[in-house]
């Protein structure tokens, strides 16, 4: 992942639309979009040269102008229940004189599906206090062919299930950074993980998950339809000020109107609320009776992450007494509720009353944050 600056252009980083721009500009016919993306995505060819229904002039033109470039691996760890992790190369950007940095991507295999979770940004800006991507500060945006790219390597990596599937069937953006304080890049990184030339997934099974701007949100209802998970962690301004500081800037109420607009506007199922389980800080009852009344009767659900402690962080995980607490007060309240469960800390038995009821949730570890899986099949 190296975004210092370069003549050729990396394909990875057009959609459809830019594809298209991209062959009119070389005086080429709109079908040769449609080959090139068919050779990218369908047979995952990042060679010209095996491109073979391309002529031989078009093809060393590509090579002159063009790439297809993926994300340098510079590490990867794989654990015993198939969960994967891979550590990335995120190279300064253009005219930073920083030194190197990483993004990580993680996959988690399950019956019938395989998630991979992606990152937007190395580091982030917006500085939650129980983050650790928020502890090291923002870096820069990733480019969309380095969004793009991690789930095209994770493919290749992954190989093909026996059944022929594709490795990679649902993606988030619950990695490192905020995927709305980069749109410009997530946009069209959406759309080829949704179009049927290239990842061809559905609307559910591509999770962009916020700490909720505002503007964005909006914009977001008007440009794509996939789902969404927003990370809302306190039931009140004066908490969430604290936890999530973007919320001076776009407090609760606004926050639940754009929440509501893009369900209304994309007709979608419903929105997943992400909750972050501090002990003694927003785990109590009164926590949980006031965000039932903030999502009562809307089609929300909750998701309870308990923390994950990093070195250096003030918060400590909320116990599971006071989880299953929290859970069974929702419940009460009519609204959908679950438990991340931890390898060795399965809490999820404390709130039984609702399996069978939600989809199955997983957990793995990015960094020193926990990955939040909360996608709808
Ligand atoms: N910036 C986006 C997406 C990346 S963070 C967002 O904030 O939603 C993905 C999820 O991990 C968010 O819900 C975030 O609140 C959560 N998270 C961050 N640090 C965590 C920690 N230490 N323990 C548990 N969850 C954490
Ligand atoms: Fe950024 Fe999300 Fe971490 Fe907040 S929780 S600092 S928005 S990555």
């Amino acid at each position: 992942m190296n975004a210092v600056p370069e003549s050729k252009t990396n394909l990875l980083g057009l959609d459809r639309q830019g594809l298209a721009q991209f062959v009119a500009d070389l005086g080429e016919k709109p079908f040769r979009a449609r080959q090139l993306m068919t050779w990218l995505y369908k047979r995952r060819v990042d060679d010209f040269e095996q491109m073979t229904d391309l002529s031989k002039n078009f093809r060393e033109r590509l090579k002159a102008i063009a790439e297809i470039r993926l994300p340098e691996i510079m590490s990867e760890h794989a654990s015993s229940d198939g969960t994967r992790k891979w550590l990335l190369r995120a190279g300064p950007a253009a005219g930073d004189v920083g030194g190197e940095q990483a993004v990580e991507m993680v996959f988690i295999p399950e019956p019938g599906r395989g998630t991979l979770c992606i990152s937007s940004q190395v580091g982030c800006a917006l500085d939650c206090s129980f983050c650790s991507t928020g502890a090291q500060g923002f870096n820069r945006n990733l480019s969309t062919a380095e969004i793009v790219g991690q789930v095209w390597l994770a493919n290749r990596e992954l190989g093909v299930a026996p059944d022929g599937a594709r490795a990679v069937t649902n993606v988030v953006l619950m990695g490192m950074g905020e995927p709305l304080a980069n749109y410009r890049a997530v946009l069209p990184a959406l759309s080829i993980f949704m179009d049927d030339l290239a990842f061809d997934l559905s609307r559910r099974r591509v999770t962009l998950s916020t700490s909720g701007l505002v503007p964005q949100l909006y914009k977001l209802a008007e440009d794509t339809n996939v789902a969404l998970a927003v990370s809302l962690h306190a039931p009140n301004d004066a908490l969430r000020d604290q936890l999530v500081p973007i919320n001076r800037r776009h407090p609760i109420k606004e926050l639940l109107e754009a929440c509501w607009h893009y369900l209304d506007a994309q007709n979608g199922r419903s929105i997943t609320f992400e909750y972050v389980m501090l002990d003694g800080v927003n785990d109590q009852p009164e926590h949980a009776i006031e965000l039932a009344g903030l999502l009562r009767g809307r089609d929300a659900k909750v998701n309870l992450i308990p923390f994950n402690p990093f070195p250096g962080n003030q918060y400590r995980r909320s116990s599971r007494e006071a989880i299953s607490r929290f859970c069974d007060l929702l419940h009460e309240r009519a609204i959908i509720t679950t438990v991340r469960r931890t390898r060795g800390d399965d809490i999820d038995a404390a709130c039984g009353q609702l399996a069978g009821q939600v989809a199955d949730r997983t957990t793995v570890r990015l960094g020193s944050k926990r990955i939040n899986l909360a996608v709808e099949t």
